[in-house]
């Protein structure tokens, strides 16, 4: 059996483009057991798994959720706001007493970037990042690979453009990173006071003007505004940027014909992204969704499938 050699998964800069192709494989013949009939296969039976969520989520905690079921594991939800992390515990304690309840692995959403490390130093289970402050954000990055390598057969040599709030997105740190080691060309847009402060680390291309970013891309990729990250007067109005950067028909029609537009949601339509094209027939938006399921169904099963023994 293929098995990652590590104890977690914590973000796509660490990832070699060998464990992101295991990845992408692994999701494809999970994706075929999640289409089957009856959706169940016995990986993951006795294997326990805690999703400790201390920030809000729909796709992310679902597909887990629904990952874990289809492989049989038992998962215990938590969510921040009913978890002692509002009496004062610390979250090195909570999960320590929760590992003594001898799960084999947590799935964490945290607002503070780097907790998911944090966490993976300081207990012996395996520690799955589901977003970690404007971080990195792991699996919406392998599925969003995934997405696209299902549609266009390569993510080598794609010019993908992703445009927005890139400062604040964990999302847009996981796909440069893991993109870029897939042989992919990654080009981001947006306004200025929204590009991270870091950029020349990225080694990406920044280009201010939206048509400019978007002439002959493969893939658009819009990003929603991290409000709850962003300190005040970034930009003027939701209104300018809406119509500075948010993507419409008429500007993405410069990017390829077949060009894929992609969102990671929730969607703020109206503001990130209009209505026509993200429901239009360029838009994967909701293939995303599905491949989140299959791609938290690979890793789940290449972390910990198997048994203890072998
Ligand atoms: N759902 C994604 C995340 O949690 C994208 C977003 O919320 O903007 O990062």
């Amino acid at each position: 059996m293929q098995t990652l050699r590590r104890k977690d998964i914590l973000g796509l800069e660490e990832m070699s483009a060998e464990e992101i192709t295991l990845i992408l494989e692994t999701a494809r013949s999970m994706r075929e057991i999640m289409q089957r009939h009856i959706k169940k296969v016995p990986t993951l039976r006795g294997r326990s798994m805690i999703n400790l969520f201390y920030e809000p989520s729909t796709r992310t905690k679902a597909s887990f959720e629904l990952a874990q079921k289809y492989m049989s594991s038992d998962p215990i939800n938590v969510a921040g706001t009913s978890s002692s992390l509002v009496k004062g515990e610390t979250l090195k304690d909570t999960v320590r007493n929760l590992e003594m309840m001898n799960i084999d692995c947590v799935v964490m959403r945290h607002p503070v970037s780097g907790s998911a490390h944090y966490l993976a130093r300081n207990v012996e289970i395996s520690v799955v990042n589901a977003g970690d402050g404007m971080h990195e954000h792991p699996t919406q990055g392998l599925l969003d690979m995934f997405t696209i390598l299902d549609k266009k057969g390569r993510l080598e040599k794609l010019k993908v453009t992703i445009v927005g709030d890139i400062r604040h997105s964990r999302v847009a740190r996981s796909n440069i990173w893991g993109l870029k080691k897939m042989g992919a060309e990654v080009v981001v847009s947006g306004p200025t006071t929204l590009m991270p402060p870091d950029m020349e680390d990225f080694e990406i291309r920044f280009e201010p003007s939206l048509d400019d970013a978007i002439e002959g891309a493969d893939v658009v990729m819009a990003l929603r505004l991290q409000k709850e990250r962003q300190e005040g007067g970034l930009f003027p109005t939701l209104r300018e940027y809406a119509e500075l950067y948010g993507l419409n028909s008429r500007r993405v029609e410069k990017a390829n014909e077949d060009a894929l537009i992609m969102h990671p949601g929730p969607i703020n339509r109206g503001i990130e992204i209009s209505s026509e094209l993200a429901d239009g027939p360029r838009s994967v938006v909701l293939d995303q969704v599905t491949s989140g399921v299959a791609v938290r169904m690979a890793i789940l099963y290449l972390l910990l499938g198997g048994t203890k023994e072998e």
